[in-house]
């Protein structure tokens, strides 16, 4: 769980000025044992952020993080370890993530040296094991990442995830760097482990496609904040925010044209200059003289769906 979560970074504007970027904007969001949260939202909205400050890479400028109702926030030494060990990372790209001059063993052998006390035989039978969940043989142990296709490193760095048996997986744009064909087999994968392991993930991607299949909650964040958040299935049905609604029409359908840019209009505030108010309102066809005063809070319109945006203030 993350409580009005926010990651700010001093920036200079080169004028010897220093002014402030809110990433992460008081975020609150719950994530379940087993569950999939989807975070979806444009380049630069601060979903990567989000997820680094959730898992402590980054240190948070304001807010909470809980995990399982204890506040890891702040946490230092030997506690925070079991909560490292708790809480693994799949990166983007399954190119530059993997250290090119380690093998297979090796790069598995890491989390499990710091996290177990698994040796000699045992950590082998582990690595092939964890191998095998993941879809590779036990030769591969002995080959290096560049011997391997996309598809078959990013596998290597689920097993590098799931081998210390973490209940949580920041899975940062998975899949992005891959082929089409080869992404469903990954989110495949993603979704046997999830059922297996009763892992929860946190799935960052930047459209809404393939993230519907694997996400039982969905969060849409805008220039870092969440704007709604909801059931996934009632979001694809009745998506209320209009940055939703855009994102939604942008996925491409067969036999019609597309365009995510011509949906909206409107330039992007600059995440150091933001306006008062809504800060969709530069884009929004709808936007009221209320949007330009008052910014949003994200709130309830039913059980599974919050919305913020003020033309539901009356609902
Ligand atoms: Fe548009 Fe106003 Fe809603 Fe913002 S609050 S999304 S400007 S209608
Ligand atoms: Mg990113």
């Amino acid at each position: 769980e993350t409580v009005n979560l926010s990651k700010h970074f001093k920036v200079h504007n080169g004028l010897g000025r220093k002014r402030t970027l809110k990433a992460v904007d008081g975020v609150s969001l719950t994530l379940k044992k087993g569950e999939t949260l989807g975070i979806v939202g444009e380049s630069g909205c601060g979903k990567s952020t989000l997820g680094r400050t959730i898992t402590r890479l980054y240190d948070a400028s304001g807010g909470k993080i809980l995990f399982e109702d204890v506040d890891i926030t702040e946490m230092k030494g030997s506690a925070f370890r079991i909560y490292q060990k708790k809480m693994q990372i799949i990166f983007q790209d399954p190119y530059s993530s993997l250290n090119p001059s380690m093998n297979v063993r090796e790069i598995l052998s890491e989390p499990l040296n710091i996290h177990t006390k698994l040796a000699g035989k045992e950590l082998n039978e582990k690595i092939e094991e964890t191998l095998e969940v993941v879809g590779l043989t036990k030769a591969s142990i002995e080959k290096f990442p560049h011997e391997f296709s996309g598809g078959q490193r990013q596998r290597i760095g689920i097993a590098r995830a799931i081998s210390v048996e973490p209940d949580f997986i920041l899975c940062d744009e998975p899949i992005s760097a891959l082929d089409v064909s080869i992404q469903a087999q990954i989110v495949n994968t993603l979704e046997k482990l999830q059922e297996k392991m009763g892992v929860s993930y946190l799935f960052i991607a930047h459209d809404l496609s393939m993230v519907k299949h694997i996400s039982h909650k969905i969060g849409v964040m805008y220039l870092g904040k969440i704007v709604e958040v909801s059931d996934t299935l009632e979001l694809y049905k009745n998506p209320l925010h209009p940055y939703s609604q855009a994102l939604l029409d942008s996925i491409p359908k067969i036999g019609s044209i597309s365009n995510f840019d011509k949906i909206l209009s409107g330039d992007i505030p600059s995440p150091i200059d933001l306006p008062q108010g809504c800060r969709f309102q530069s884009r929004c066809k709808y936007v009221m003289k209320k949007c330009r005063e008052r910014e949003p809070a994200l709130t309830p319109v039913s059980k599974d769906h919050a919305v913020a945006c003020h033309l539901y203030d009356e609902v």
